[in-house]
C-alpha cells in the first residue's frame, strides 16, 4: 500500500506546487481557471486528511484512494488541458508567429501618431500594436527584445497609480523603450482615482500626462479598466486638442483582437484569436491589445 500512499502525496503536494506556481507568475489574474485554483488546497487538504487517517485503519484508506482518485480523474485532466492551452495560447512563440507574419510584406506597423497623421497605407495591413502594462514592469523587456529584434513597432501604455508598480520604478524602462523607438502612451485610470469625481479626475489626468512627459514624449492614453468606475467616461470632457493627445479607443478599427481579460484565445470553434490576422485585407487598420503580464 505504501507506494500508492506516496503517489497520493506527491499529486497533492503536485498541485500545491501548481499553485504556489501560478499565484508567483501571477496567471490568477489572467483567467477563469486559475480563479478556480482556490478550491483546489482543500480538496489537497481533503486529500491529505483522509490519507492520514488512512493509515491507520485500512477501511479510511480505501475510502481515501477512492476519493482522491475520483477526485484526481476529474480534476486533473480539466487541469492540464486548460493549464497547457493557456500557457500554449500566451506563448512567446506564439507571439514570434504574430510578428512575423505582420512584418511580411503587406502589412505596414505604424504607431498611434501615424493613424491621426493620416500615414495609412492603402495597399498593406495597417497594424497598431498596443501593450497595456497593468501588473509587472518584469514582463516587459522579454517583449519589447523580441519585438525589437524582429524591427516591429509598438507603444507601452504605462500607469501611474498601479497596484505593484510606481510611477518611478518605470521612468528608467520609459525611456529606454522611447530611446529605442517605442511609443509611450498613459494606461490612465483617474476617474476610480478621484471615486468618481470627473472634474478631480481630469486633474489628474492633466497632472499624469505632464509627468509622463518630463520623461518621454506621449500622445496617446487608453483607459484602464477598473471595478467600480468607466474610466473612459471622462474622455468626453477631456480637451483633447490644448493637451494634444488622442486615445486608442477613438481609432476606427476594421479589426480589434485583445487578449484582455486573459481568459481565452480561443472562440467557440477552437480557433487562435491572433490568426484572424490572416483574414485583415489591404487598406484596413488592425488593432492589436497584448498584456505582456499574461505571456510567457
Ligand atoms: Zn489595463
Amino acid at each position: 500500500m505504501w507506494p500508492l500512499n506516496a503517489i497520493l502525496i506527491v499529486a497533492s503536494l503536485s498541485v500545491w506546487v501548481f499553485v504556489g506556481f501560478s499565484l508567483l507568475k501571477r496567471y490568477r489574474y489572467a483567467t477563469r481557471l486559475f480563479d478556480m485554483l482556490r478550491t483546489y488546497p482543500f480538496l489537497v487538504l481533503i486529500s491529505l486528511a483522509l490519507f492520514a487517517i488512512g493509515t491507520y485503519n485500512l477501511l479510511y484508506l480505501i475510502a481515501s484512494i477512492l476519493l482522491t482518485g475520483i477526485a484526481g480523474l476529474l480534476v486533473c485532466p480539466f487541469l492540464l488541458y486548460h493549464s497547457l492551452r493557456w500557457i500554449n495560447d500566451y506563448n512567446y512563440t506564439k507571439f514570434r508567429k504574430l510578428l512575423e507574419k505582420i512584418s511580411s510584406e503587406g502589412f505596414a506597423v505604424l504607431l498611434f501618431e501615424d493613424y491621426n497623421n493620416d500615414k495609412l497605407d492603402s495597399g498593406k495591413v495597417n497594424v497598431f500594436i498596443r501593450h497595456d502594462v497593468d501588473i509587472s514592469l518584469k514582463r516587459i523587456k522579454k517583449m519589447a527584445a523580441l519585438e525589437k529584434s524582429m524591427g516591429t513597432k509598438s507603444t507601452y501604455f504605462f500607469r501611474l497609480h498601479a497596484e505593484r508598480y510606481n510611477f518611478e520604478e518605470a521612468v528608467p524602462i520609459i525611456k529606454e523603450l522611447s530611446q529605442e523607438g517605442f511609443a509611450i502612451g498613459l494606461h490612465y485610470e483617474t476617474l476610480s482615482v478621484a471615486a468618481g469625481d470627473r472634474e478631480k479626475a481630469i486633474q489628474i489626468f492633466t497632472r499624469d500626462i505632464e509627468r509622463i512627459r518630463e520623461v518621454a514624449p506621449m500622445l496617446v492614453v487608453a483607459a484602464h479598466g477598473q471595478k467600480g468606475y468607466n474610466n473612459r467616461d471622462i474622455w468626453e470632457d477631456v480637451d483633447k486638442k490644448t493637451l494634444q493627445i488622442s486615445s486608442a479607443y477613438d481609432m476606427k478599427n476594421d479589426m480589434y483582437l485583445s487578449d484582455a481579460g486573459g481568459k481565452s484565445l480561443r472562440d467557440k470553434n477552437g480557433n487562435y484569436l491572433f490568426d484572424r490576422i490572416y483574414e485583415a485585407k489591404p487598406g484596413q487598420v488592425v488593432q492589436i491589445l497584448i498584456h505582456p503580464d499574461w505571456w510567457t
